[in-house]
């Protein structure tokens, strides 16, 4: 996804935004390498892969902008590396040994003119000539984000690929700029030609709102469904919403019978690959939980559909989600 990123666009200028949206459309995807442009440093690339660490993808596209071979390279051939990096699977190896040499020596300048005889690791990214200290420092920075990136748990590219670790701070960036996205979106498209125009405005305009109002993940999500009930209608495709019992998988699979506890009737619910799975196995699926009146913890539909129109509307499955808002909440 070699797209450039400016602060305030559709993805707040953050490439782990748009790993995460990209992620998300992408439901069916069990195994997902993703390349991008890098949001901090431009010209250089970023990592991705979901299951986490399966290839070491992070870290070999990261070697890939200090390897010398790829100091002159273009954005082509950047990514070809990079590619050729993460198939090879030794990514934390390549990542050491390209930037062994960092700070110890300068980076070589392109002009070549007094830099003939240094020895440092070159990159692709690498904008500037004569200005070697500057550039050092960047170099040694980007090395330093790389690695704290790596050391600590609170992955951005992690939140977003379980439910179970999707922090509020996070989703809401997410929704966010799918909202903002789909702003963009809904005022390109041409009126003659989308007869579910007003259909996606008012779904758009109560995703804004409810992001506005939003109090946690369960009105987080909201926002997700509503922008995917926007968008379904300004597409003319409708398709499946998100999975029922949790909107944070991402768009559902296929549809599913399935029998609350305590009650007799079957409900017929969109679900995600992984939840079909459970189901069919006869576990119980990763839920999103909301608080109920007695502040317990409860999964989001078992809330009574009168006080939560996420309950009322299954994010989708049940109703459109924009149907449920008039009537609870
Ligand atoms: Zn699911």
């Amino acid at each position: 996804m070699l797209t450039p990123f400016t602060k305030g666009d559709a993805f707040d200028g953050d490439s782990d935004v748009l790993a995460g949206i990209v992620r998300d459309r992408l439901p069916d995807q069990r195994e997902l390498v993703l390349i991008t442009a890098d949001s901090d440093f431009p010209d250089s690339l970023r990592g991705y892969e979901w299951p986490a660490d399966t290839h070491q993808a992070g870290r070999a596209v990261a070697a890939t902008g200090f390897l010398d071979e790829m100091r002159d390279a273009g954005l082509a051939d950047l990514t070809a590396k990079a590619v050729d990096l993460v198939a090879e699977g030794k990514g934390e190896q390549r990542y050491e040994e390209a930037t062994r040499d960092l700070g110890r020596s300068a980076p070589p300048t392109k002009t070549g003119s007094g830099a003939g005889s240094e020895s440092g690791s070159g990159s692709g990214w690498w904008p500037l000539v004569g200005v070697p200290v500057l550039a050092l420092t960047a170099l040694a920075a980007r090395a330093v984000l790389v690695r704290s990136r790596k050391r600590s748990p609170a992955v951005p590219q992690l939140v977003f690929a379980t439910a179970r670790a999707a922090d509020e701070a996070g989703l809401r960036r997410r929704a966010e700029a799918e909202v903002l996205a789909l702003g963009e979106a809904t005022r390109e498209a041409d009126v003659a030609m989308t007869p579910g125009l007003q259909q996606a405005l008012d779904a758009y305009a109560a995703a804004g709102k409810v992001l506005d109002e939003a109090r946690g993940l369960p009105d987080l999500a909201g926002a997700l469904a509503l922008a995917q009930e926007s968008r379904a209608a300004l597409t003319g495709s409708p398709g499946l919403p998100l999975c029922f019992f949790n909107p944070l998988h991402g768009r559902a699979a296929r549809r599913s019978g399935w029998r609350p506890l305590g009650r007799r009737d079957r409900l017929d619910v969109a679900v995600c690959g992984a939840c079909a799975n459970a189901l069919r196995d006869r576990r119980a699926p990763e839920v999103l939980t909301d608080t109920d009146e007695n502040g317990r913890t409860v999964p989001y539909f078992e809330i009574p559909a009168t006080r939560s129109a996420w309950a009322a509307t299954g994010y989708g499955s049940l109703m459109p989600p924009s149907a449920g808002l008039g009537r609870a909440r």
